[in-house]
């Protein structure tokens, strides 16, 4: 068998191929001689696996897509709290390049150009290097291949910058920028520059909806507040002054650049990627939102359709051992506060001083803070009942197996041998 997906992708492509609505961007001399037809879709599932169709080779400038990684790198190692300082995260409203700035004299947030120009300061500040190159090392790390700049667009920008000079004499002005604007927005120029095909933002995105973690390579590259953040402000700020008519047709955080690249990516689920050059009159691919459109309806990924949760947490539950007095349950799944919720209802109608019980996490996919607070404060619950408690953890994710009340726990790494062992009670 062959999974349909590729297919349906196509079909999509097509469907969309039709409409010829929308302009060049052309106050980047280079971008206007892009060729129009361009059409292209990838699609990232949440564990790394990529699919794509169309024009999936072809490279074009990431453009404002640069916007939530380079947020996101000056979240990561600056903190929060000091770029929240420089930059706010309200929606403007506004074109993307507006110079203007909110009543607190801070951009309204990263994904228009006076935040995204900020949040390229920083990074430059920081590491004493240009931004850009640490910019296009951290993109080539989250894509999985070296990525390069495109030095004819650059160059055409910055020969034509003069509303991005604007914003950044402007933010230079109310001290928002620390050094010489022109240095600033040049570089910013270039990160806008770095050459990407839809293959290559779709594992970027992967990045994102995986919570920090390469999919393909098991490595953390972002804390998990950080892509928080970097979402939040993409679903409220992302799609420029399109933003609210975004959120309710759409409903996935997404990116667009003015080369016709969107980015969206699905917290949990998937990251996408669209590229057809003809923008409309707010600046986002008119076929990239078309396509965004469609697969958020066909396949249900609209944020607020519902959470991903699973309903169910436990797989299976059984007595076993010599007088049935083994209660074991095996869990599959995320466990986060509704799974933990429903868990801890079902384990309560365990009679009390009975059982041993064992609990089998080794199926669990993901334990989240909320949900490894409420299970270990179960555990404590069942052990003050007068319970035995025995847990299955290969990968040991319950902080050592101690409970909030420092009680250490048994914990095996395989069901069976740890039946094997207790059959006699
Ligand atoms: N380099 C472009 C600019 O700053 C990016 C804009 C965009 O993609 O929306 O004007």
């Amino acid at each position: 068998m062959k999974t349909p997906l590729p297919d349906y992708l196509v079909h999509v492509i097509d469907a969309c191929d039709t409409d010829n609505s929308g302009r060049l961007a052309d106050y980047i001399p280079e971008l206007a001689n892009a060729n129009p037809n361009r059409l292209a879709l990838a699609l990232s599932t949440v564990d790394g696996e990529v699919y794509s169709v169309g024009d999936d080779e072809i490279e074009f400038t990431i453009q404002s897509m640069s916007k939530p990684f380079t947020y996101a790198y000056a979240l990561q190692k600056l903190g929060i709290d000091a770029v929240l300082d420089k930059v706010g995260v309200e929606p403007s409203g506004e074109a993307f390049n507006q110079i203007s700035l909110g009543n607190d004299r801070r951009p309204k947030n990263p994904m228009i150009n006076s935040g995204a120009i900020t949040t390229h300061s920083l990074i430059s500040i920081k590491e004493g290097l240009q931004g850009a190159e640490i910019l296009r090392e951290f993109m080539s790390e989250l894509a999985g291949r070296e990525l390069r700049f495109d030095d004819a667009v650059y160059q055409s920008e910055v020969k034509t910058a003069y509303r991005n000079l604007s914003i950044g004499y402007m933010l230079r002005t109310v001290g928002i920028l620390e050094s010489d604007p022109v240095d600033i927005v040049n570089d910013y120029i270039r990160q806008c520059s770095i050459l990407v095909t839809v293959k290559d933002l779709v594992r970027m995105g992967s990045v994102l909806a995986n919570g920090g973690v390469d999919p393909k390579t098991g490595k953390r590259l972002l804390n998990r507040a950080v892509v928080r953040q970097v979402l939040s402000v993409m679903m409220s700020c992302g799609m420029y002054d399109a933003a609210g008519d975004w959120l309710t047709t759409v409903g996935i955080p997404a990116k667009s650049g003015v080369a016709g690249g969107i980015l969206g990516v699905l917290p949990g689920q998937v990251s996408i990627a669209a590229f057809s050059p003809k923008l409309d009159e707010h600046g986002n691919s008119v076929r990239g939102i078309e396509i965004l459109e469609r697969l958020s309806r066909d396949m249900g990924l609209h944020l607020m359709e519902g959470t991903s949760s699973a309903q169910t947490i436990v797989q299976s539950h059984y007595l076993t051992g010599k007088n049935a007095s083994l209660s074991v349950y095996v869990l599959r799944g995320v466990l986060k506060f509704t799974e933990a919720e429903m868990l801890l209802r079902t384990l309560q109608c365990e009679p009390v001083n009975k059982n041993t019980i064992v609990i089998d996490l080794s199926q669990i996919s993901l334990i989240h803070d909320v949900g490894k607070r409420m299970f270990l404060e179960g555990i404590d619950r069942l052990i003050d009942d007068g319970h035995t408690l025995l847990l299955v953890d290969p990968e040991q994710r319950l902080d050592h197996a101690r409970t909030h009340k420092d009680r250490i726990l048994h914990v095996y790494q395989n069901l069976e041998d740890l039946i094997e062992k207790h059959k006699e009670l």
